[in-house]
């Protein structure tokens, strides 16, 4: 990606230039804007220059998905995202007024207007460029920048959009891009926990994470930040604090990694139930056909995560998956078709399965975290249908029944209540 930067050291001694990023449930009602304008008000008051990206009011992208798949069929892509854009042009309008109403010099900008320039993907897209005079300008003649996220504008001038939480992703890029001081993400908890606080109470905000751990986190189910604004923050080095938008409590520092932070050998616990589980036994030992099965999948669209493959002494391949719920019966379906050609094969599925992961940089060099999670899980009584690892995670597929169990567990087993010192 190319962005322009700012590189004049002399800026950062007399004040800091903040991408401040507020979510949906931040600006869910008049008041909530209100509220958040009076933050930002108090910010640029002490000086700070403030760039601040706003996501759409709570619910609002949802509920125009829905409008638009009432029409049914096939939906225009170009249309999609020029209505899905409207959410984020609201609240950076609203929020902007709010803020001229407290006299802050203020200005809304849309994504076509700065402008963010984007790969020609409708609904997934992706940032290739973004000019950053005209903020610039505004920034330093004192105006706060009210930035709509999600959007921006490709090569034939049409609006896109970044994908699902895709404010994040504006928020890191307009962050490296004006060379900021900080990208704060403001949302409504106190940073990233220990585990999902509704299901474990035990769960607190970890202060550090470093981007690998919360790419993982992200990837596995936490909510609190898209991962692909990780990934871009881990490629420029922009450090992401996580924090609560109204209250004064400490939140997560998001960055590169530090000295002593495998100490801890499980940062985080997290819990993902969008998946479901398929199994097929007995397939003949053809790659051939393991191949093609994925090829039929991939052509739908349907992305396959936790693969694990086995071959029985009688030479046969047994083979599990899972898939994305939203399309289990698609993937059930293709995978029927193996049963089609050979009789012997056997289709078991699972349609609510949890994915539960331990995520921790310590993994790397501290041995035993495998025997610690299935120890504890067998305790509990536990069967694990399958597993995934990476370096610094060890993701656990159960039966949904047991997740919210296996999280407090494995909680409690990494003493992840307590503060690491
Ligand atoms: N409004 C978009 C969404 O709900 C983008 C965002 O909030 O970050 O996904
Ligand atoms: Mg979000």
């Amino acid at each position: 990606m190319f962005l322009l930067g700012l590189n004049n050291p002399s800026r950062k001694a007399v004040s800091k230039l903040i991408v401040q990023k507020f979510g949906g449930t931040s600006l869910a009602d008049l008041d909530c804007i209100e509220k958040v304008a009076e933050r930002i008000r108090l910010r640029a008051q002490g000086g700070d220059r403030m760039v601040v990206v706003v996501s759409a009011m709570a619910g609002e992208t949802d509920r125009l998905e829905a409008l638009a798949n009432r029409f049914c069929g096939e939906i225009p892509h170009r249309e999609m995202d020029m209505l899905v854009a409207t959410g984020e042009q609201v609240s950076a309008s609203l929020l902007s007024m709010a803020l001229k109403k407290k006299a802050v010099k203020s200005r809304a900008f849309l994504g076509h207007q700065i402008p963010i320039r984007t790969s020609e993907d409708l609904g997934e897209a992706r940032i290739e460029s973004i000019d950053p005079r005209e903020l610039k300008e505004w920034i330093f003649s004192g105006g706060v920048a009210v930035v709509a996220g999600y959007q921006g504008v490709n090569a034939r001038g049409e609006i896109t959009t970044l994908g699902r939480g895709g404010s994040d992703l504006t928020a890191v890029a307009l962050a490296g891009a004006l060379d900021a001081d900080l990208c704060e993400i403001c949302t409504d908890v106190r940073g990233v926990y220990t585990a999902d606080p509704r299901i474990c109470s035990e769960a607190r905000p970890i202060r550090k994470l470093c981007y690998d751990e919360m790419l993982e986190l992200a990837c596995l189910g936490a909510k609190v930040l898209q991962a692909r604004s990780v990934q871009l923050a881990k490629r420029y080095q922009i450090p992401i604090y996580v924090r609560s938008s109204f209250e004064q409590h400490p939140g997560t520092t998001v960055t590169t990694e530090e000295l002593g932070m495998e100490g801890t050998v499980v940062s985080a616990i997290s819990c993902d139930r969008t998946e479901g589980k398929i199994s097929i036994r007995n397939l003949s030992e053809d790659a051939e056909k393991t191949s093609s099965l994925f090829r039929a999948l991939a052509e739908q669209d349907i992305s396959v995560d936790v693969i694990v493959q086995d071959r029985s002494d009688s030479g046969k391949v047994n083979l599990t998956f899972t898939v994305p719920r939203l399309c289990f019966s698609k993937a059930l379906e293709t995978a029927q078709l193996c049963k089609e050609e050979d009789h012997s094969v056997e289709i078991k599925s699972h349609e609510k399965v949890t994915k539960v992961s331990a995520v921790g940089l310590g993994m790397r060099s501290h041995s035993g975290v495998a025997a610690r999670i299935f120890g504890t899980l067998s305790r509990e009584g536990i069967e694990v249908m399958a597993v995934s690892t990476s370096e610094i995670k060890i993701c656990c597929v159960l039966d949904e029944r047991y997740g919210e169990l296996a999280v407090r567990a494995l909680h409690e087993e990494f003493g992840l209540a307590k503060e690491p010192n």
